[in-house]
């Protein structure tokens, strides 16, 4: 019987999951993942993706809030 020999193939395949909430990857995910591979060394599904942006665009933001801050005190001690 050769149907067997496709079966253990199709379990050579990696279920991928997420790092954070530790569900498995949709389809969609898993094309992502595929297409644009991330430098982590780990995968996450596009929702965690999306709260580690915002997480990473508040913390962004608010360094660059304080930059500008620390900028305008300068300018003013300057003159
Ligand atoms: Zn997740």
């Amino acid at each position: 019987m050769k149907q067997k020999d496709k079966n253990t193939n199709k379990t050579n395949k990696i279920n991928l999951i997420c790092f954070d909430c530790n569900m498995p990857l949709s389809n969609w995910d898993k094309f992502l993942n595929k297409k644009y591979p991330n430098t982590l060394g780990y995968i996450l599904c596009s929702s965690c993706q999306k709260k580690r942006e915002d997480k990473l665009i508040k913390s962004l933001a608010k360094s660059i809030a304080s930059d500008l801050d620390f900028y305008d005190f300068k300018q003013k001690g300057d003159k």
